[in-house]
C-alpha cells in the first residue's frame, strides 16, 4: 500500500513537470489558432462583408430588372436611377447602350470571374482591377475565404470573387470595383452593371494592424510555452535521476533496485534464471563513525558500493545499490546456494581488506528467487514477484546470524520463517499472558546428596498457554531478554515465589530456601535490589528464603553493575548465586570480581559420558575453588548415581536433577516439603 502510494507520488510529480507544458502547449496552439480566426472573421465581416452583402443586394436587384419584361428604355431609366455605371450588348459583344464610364475588361476579352451556374458571369474592372497586386506600395490582404459568400444561396445567381485584392496605402477609402453580366430572357443581349465595394481604408488597416499582431501574439506565447514543455522534459528527467540517485555513493537507490529489479525479475527472458537477493551490512559502520567521523564512515559506504558495483555482472540484470544506511542490496545471477556463497565470500573477503589498519566486518542475508518454469520447463513470467518481501526475507536471513560482530553469511529458509512467526506470537501475546496468568511457577528440588534431604528449590517459569499449550522457557526467555520483557518476568516470579513461600510458611510447611532467576540484563537497574527487597516485604517472607540467581545472558555484562547489585541484595539478606557456572558468561574470570554466596556448576559438566579423569578433576576443583572463595556449591543436571555419589565424596553441598525430581508444579513441591 505504502508502496503504491510512493510510485503514484512520483508519477505526480513526474507528469506534473512533463505533461502539463506539453499539453499547455498544444492547447494553446489550437486555442490560438482558433482565436486568430475568429477575431479576423468577425472584424473582417463588419469591415468588408457586411459592404459586400449590400453591394450584392443592388447587383440583384439590377440583375431583376433586366429579367423583368419592361422595355429596353424602362429598364435604362430604372436602372440608372440606381446609380450604377451599366452596358448592354449583344451576343457579339457590340455596345448598345451604355451609361456612365464603360471599363469593363470584357472588351479586352478576358472573362476575371465566372460564376458556378453559368448564367451571371463577373469581369474585372480595367481601370480600377479588383485583383491588381503589381503596384509596389500595396498590402495584401487575404480576403478570399470571406469573399466567397457570394455564393448563389440566395437565388440562382453567383458570383465568385476570391483570392486576393489590395487597396492603396495613400487613398482614404478602398474600392473592388467588378462588372456583373446578366441575359435577357428575351434576347441574346447581355446587360453588365458595374457594381462596387467601398471600405474604408483606416479599418482595412486596423484589420491587416490587429491580424498582424494576433499572429505574432500566437507566435510569442507559442515560443514560450514550447520552450516550457522543453524544460518540463529537462527537469522531469532531472527529478528522476534525484529520484533514483543515493546521494552518499551516488550510484543508485533502494527505489531503483525495487522498481527496475522487479520489472526485470517479472521479464519472460529472466524467469528462466534463479537469483539471489542479498542484504550485505557493514557491520562496524557506527564504531567507525564514533572513532572517525561520519564524513570519513561515508567515503567508506561510497568505497564498498564501488567495489559492489564492479563485482555485480551488469549485462546479466544483477543490480547493487545502498539500501539503508550501511546496508547494501544486491541481485544476483545465481545457479545454486554454493555458487552465491562463494561469490559473496569473494566479495567479503576483498571488502573486509578495504583498509589495512582496520579489520571490518560484513554480514550478508540471502534468499533465493527459484527460476519460474511450468511443468513443461518452460518459463513462464513471475507474476506476483515482489521484490520487497525477497529482500525483507534476505534481511531476516541476515539478523538470524548469531555473532553479530563478525563476518557471516545465511540463508533464508523456512525455519526462519518459524522463528520470526514465533518470535511475533510471543511478543504479541507476552503482556496478556501476564495479565491472565498463564505463566506458572514450577520448583525444582534441591538435595543434600549424601542425606538426600531436601536443602532448597529453583523456582523455573512455565508458560500454560490455552492457545499453545505448555511452552518451554528455552522458547520465549531467549526472546525476552532480547526484547526487555524478562524484567517483567523476573518481577513475577519473584513475586509468585515470594507469595508462596510466605503461604507455606503460615500453613506451617518445612520450608527452604527457593531460587529465583535473575537476568543479567536486569541487574544493569540501579535499584534491583531495593525492588526486590520491596517486593519481598510486601508479601512478608523471610529474606533468607528467597534466593537470586544471575542468569546467562549474551546481552549485558556490565560487571561494576553486578557488583554493585550484588552487594546491595547481600546488605538485604539475600543469597546470591551464580548460575550455569563453567559456560558462557559465568567465567572464572566472573568469581574474581562478584561476592556470589553459590556456585551453580553447569549441566554441561555432566553431559555425555562422565568422565571421572578429565570431567571429574574439573568438577572436583572447582568445588575446592567454591569452598576456597567461602561459596557453596550446587550441580546442576545430575540424571544419574554415579555423579550423585561423585559429587558427594567431592562435597558439593546440592545437586540438582532429574535423577531426584524434574521441576513440577507448586501443590506437588508441598509434598516434598512435607517429607
Ligand atoms: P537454569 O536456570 O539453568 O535452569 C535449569 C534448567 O535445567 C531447567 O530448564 C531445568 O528444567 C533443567 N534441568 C534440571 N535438571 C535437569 C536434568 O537432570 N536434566 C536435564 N536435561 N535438564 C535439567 P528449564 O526449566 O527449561 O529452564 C531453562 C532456562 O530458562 C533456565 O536455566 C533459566 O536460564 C531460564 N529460566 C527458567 N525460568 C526462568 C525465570 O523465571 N526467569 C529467568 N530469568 N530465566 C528463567
Ligand atoms: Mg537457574
Ligand atoms: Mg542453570
Amino acid at each position: 500500500m505504502a508502496r503504491n502510494k510512493r510510485e503514484k507520488y512520483y508519477k505526480k510529480i513526474k507528469n506534473a513537470s512533463l505533461w502539463g507544458p506539453i499539453i499547455t502547449f498544444f492547447i494553446a496552439m489550437v486555442a490560438g489558432v482558433l482565436v486568430v480566426a475568429g477575431v479576423g472573421e468577425v472584424i473582417t465581416y463588419y469591415v468588408v462583408e457586411s459592404k459586400f452583402i449590400s453591394e450584392y443586394a443592388i447587383v440583384e436587384n439590377i440583375v431583376a430588372v433586366y429579367e423583368s419584361d419592361l422595355s429596353d428604355s424602362d429598364i435604362k431609366s430604372t436602372v440608372k436611377s440606381m446609380g450604377r455605371d451599366y452596358i448592354i450588348v449583344d451576343k457579339n459583344d457590340k455596345v448598345l447602350y451604355s451609361s456612365g464610364e464603360n471599363t469593363c475588361s470584357f472588351k479586352g476579352g478576358e472573362l476575371s470571374y465566372v460564376g458556378d451556374n453559368g448564367k451571371i458571369v463577373a469581369y474585372e474592372d480595367a481601370k480600377n482591377p479588383a485583383i491588381d497586386v503589381s503596384n509596389t506600395g500595396m498590402v495584401f490582404l487575404s480576403l478570399g475565404n470571406f469573399m466567397n459568400f457570394v455564393e448563389s444561396d440566395k437565388t440562382d445567381i453567383g458570383i465568385e470573387v476570391y483570392n486576393y485584392t489590395d487597396y492603396d496605402i495613400d487613398s482614404k477609402i478602398v474600392s473592388f470595383a467588378m462588372w456583373v453580366e446578366s441575359r435577357r430572357k428575351s434576347s441574346d443581349n447581355r446587360s453588365i452593371v458595374k457594381s462596387e465595394i467601398i471600405a474604408n481604408q483606416r479599418d482595412v488597416k486596423a484589420l491587416v494592424f490587429l491580424m498582424i499582431f494576433l499572429a505574432l501574439a500566437y507566435i510569442g506565447m507559442l515560443t514560450v510555452l514550447f520552450i516550457n514543455a522543453i524544460r518540463g522534459v529537462l527537469k522531469q528527467r532531472a527529478i528522476a535521476k534525484v529520484y533514483y540517485l543515493d546521494d552518499i555513493t551516488m550510484g543508485n537507490n533502494w527505489r531503483y533496485f525495487v522498481d527496475k529489479g522487479e520489472l526485470r525479475l517479472k521479464k519472460h527472458i529472466a524467469a528462466r534464471h534463479s537469483y539471489a537477493v542479498v542484504n550485505l551490512v557493514f557491520v562496524n559502520y557506527r564504531n567507525y563513525c564514533v572513532c572517525h567521523s561520519v564524513e570519513a564512515g561515508e567515503e567508506l559506504l561510497k568505497i564498498i558500493y564501488n567495489i559492489l558495483a564492479g563485482a555485480i555482472k551488469t549485462g546479466s540484470k544483477e543490480l547493487c545499490v545502498r539500501s539503508a544506511t550501511s546496508s547494501f542490496a544486491l541481485l544476483l545471477n545465481c545457479e545454486s546456494e554454493e555458487e552465491v556463497k562463494i561469490r559473496l565470500d569473494r566479495i567479503i573477503n576483498v571488502l573486509e581488506n578495504i583498509d589495512s589498519n582496520h579489520k571490518f566486518s560484513f554480514q550478508a542475508g540471502t534468499c533465493i528467487i527459484p527460476k519460474s518454469v511450468n511443468d513443461r520447463g518452460m518459463a513462464v513470467r513471475r507474476k506476483k514477484l515482489n521484490l520487497e518481501a525477497e529482500y525483507n526475507n534476505a534481511c531476516a536471513a541476515r539478523n538470524a546470524i548469531s555473532d553479530n560482530t563478525e563476518s557471516g553469511i545465511s540463508f533464508f529458509n523456512d525455519k526462519i520463517v518459524e522463528d520470526q512467526r514465533w518470535l511475533d506470537i510471543v511478543q504479541e501475546n507476552q503482556i496478556k499472558a501476564v495479565k491472565n496468568e498463564e505463566f506458572k511457577v514450577f520448583y525444582q528440588p534441591k538435595y543434600d546428596p549424601r542425606t538426600k534431604e531436601l536443602k532448597g528449590a529453583e523456582a523455573l517459569i512455565r508458560w500454560i498457554s490455552p492457545e499453545y499449550g505448555f511452552i518451554s522457557p528455552g522458547k520465549f526467555i531467549p526472546i525476552f531478554e532480547k526484547n526487555g520483557f524478562i524484567t517483567e518476568i523476573d518481577h513475577y516470579m519473584i513475586e509468585h515465589v515470594a507469595r508462596d513461600q510466605k503461604a507455606w510458611l503460615d500453613q506451617g510447611f518445612k520450608c527452604v530456601p527457593v531460587s529465583v532467576n535473575v537476568s543479567r540484563a536486569h541487574f544493569a537497574e540501579r535499584d534491583l535490589a531495593d525492588q526486590i527487597c520491596k517486593m519481598i516485604d510486601d508479601a512478608g517472607t523471610p529474606h533468607n528464603l528467597i534466593e537470586i540467581e544471575l542468569t546467562e545472558s549474551a546481552f549485558f555484562d556490565d560487571k561494576d553493575a553486578m557488583v554493585y547489585t550484588i552487594n546491595r541484595l547481600k546488605e538485604h539478606g539475600f543469597a546470591v548465586s551464580m548460575d550455569d557456572f563453567g559456560s558462557g558468561y559465568s567465567s572464572l574470570n566472573s568469581l574474581k570480581d562478584m561476592p556470589l554466596d553459590v556456585l551453580k556448576l553447569d549441566a554441561e559438566f555432566f553431559r555425555g559420558e562422565f568422565d571421572n579423569d578429565r570431567g571429574g578433576v574439573v568438577v572436583s576443583e572447582a568445588i575446592r575453588l567454591a569452598k576456597l572463595l567461602n561459596m557453596r556449591t550446587v550441580a546442576e543436571g545430575i540424571e544419574v548415581e554415579e555423579q550423585v555419589d561423585f559429587l558427594a565424596n567431592e562435597g558439593c553441598d546440592m545437586i540438582q536433577g532429574f535423577y531426584f525430581d524434574k521441576p513440577m508444579p507448586g501443590d506437588e513441591y508441598e509434598e516434598r516439603m512435607n517429607k
